[in-house]
């Protein structure tokens, strides 16, 4: 079966990771986009939703790739007219839209797919296994990257509904919320907020066991980060267990041996899962790294910090 897709929102990601995946993937066929302002040479671009669905050309799903602080509106737009819906990562601003959109989307009978890239990973499959069973007594999340290298002249990080530093770090949770045998929840975080922004540019957490038990459990996030880019994570269990994932979860090392190196596949992944959901008629939508970010904002303690200025 070939699913003819749109894309909306031609931005950073569409260009480098959705229409290179969509022209490799066989199931799929690109036959428009959409963008206010950005236009793909070999198929025809509406400036919004509308237009598309004006133009009658058919199509099978739209690929949402805008910022999440729109998506709910414009993907309530796709489901109307009867096209699945792909969507980028954070889903949505808050828990609440998610649920209301996940709702819609049954409602409509349509396929619901909420992507989260970093999860798409032999490496972290592999530490998931290792872990199934254990109990976890020890996580270090490390998030360090630099804003002006991977988000350059994006003004929406900075707005609410952007998620600031929580907009890569959020991809750290959906690995933790992956591969944990049973979920962690947030204990209390400090979240430092630039003085010219709505949104946080360095988070520091520490997560709690829902049975109680004493572990020792945390994450930083920082936006501020030069040099070398740090995505790593640690976890020890009980047992004497230890992994380490490492380059964003592409790197396994077993009790300081690494097991796996996976190349990066994360799209080309999941496209190939969008086809079977398609095929099966089946929604994707897991919200759970979503709401441990919302936890952080509900039992956060702000702190405002020096200004944030691009750097040139
Ligand atoms: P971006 O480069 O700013 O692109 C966002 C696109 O969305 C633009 O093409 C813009 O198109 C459209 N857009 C912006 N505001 C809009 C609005 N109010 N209404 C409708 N469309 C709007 O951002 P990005 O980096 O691609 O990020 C988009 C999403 O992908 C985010 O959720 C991000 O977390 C996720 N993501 C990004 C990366 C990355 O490396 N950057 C990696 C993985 C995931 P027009 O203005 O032309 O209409």
């Amino acid at each position: 079966m070939v699913y003819r897709i749109a894309v909306a929102g031609l931005g950073k990601i569409a260009n480098d990771q959705h229409l290179p995946c969509i022209a490799k993937n066989k199931n799929f066929k690109l036959v428009a986009g959409v963008s206010r302002h950005a236009r793909i040479d070999s198929v025809p671009c509406f400036e919004s939703l509308a237009g598309l669905r004006a133009s009658k050309i058919a199509v099978d799903a739209v690929a949402l790739c805008t910022p999440p602080a729109v998506r709910l509106a414009l993907a309530r737009e796709v489901l109307d007219a009867g096209w699945h819906l792909l969507i980028e990562k954070p889903p949505t601003p808050t828990v609440g839209e998610l649920i209301s959109m996940e709702a819609y989307a049954r409602k409509k009978k349509r396929v619901l797919y909420a992507t989260w890239h970093s999860r798409y990973n032999a490496s972290v499959d592999e530490a998931k296994k290792r872990l199934k069973g254990k109990r976890v007594s020890h996580l270090r999340v490390t998030w360090k990257e630099d804003v002006n290298r991977w988000h350059p002249g994006q003004e929406w990080i900075w707005q609410p509904g952007g998620f600031g530093v929580f907009d890569p770090g959020i991809n750290a949770l959906s690995i933790v919320t992956k591969i944990l045998p049973e979920p962690i929840f947030v204990e209390s975080a400090t979240i430092e907020v630039p003085s010219n922004s709505a949104t946080p540019i360095g988070a520091d957490i520490r997560f709690k066991r829902g049975d109680g038990e004493q572990a020792d459990l945390s994450a930083v996030f920082d936006w501020r980060q030069r040099g070398e880019q740090i995505w790593e994570m640690e976890i020890a269990t009980r047992d004497g267990l230890k992994l380490e994932l490492k380059k964003g979860g592409s790197v396994l090392l077993v009790n300081g041996k690494t097991v796996r190196e996976a190349p990066l596949e994360e799209y080309e992944m999941i496209y190939a899962k969008f086809a079977r959901l398609l095929k099966a008629k089946k929604s994707d939508v897991d919200p759970s790294p979503l709401q441990l970010v919302s936890d952080c904002f509900m039992l956060g303690k702000p702190v405002v910090v020096d200004a944030f200025r691009w750097s040139v």
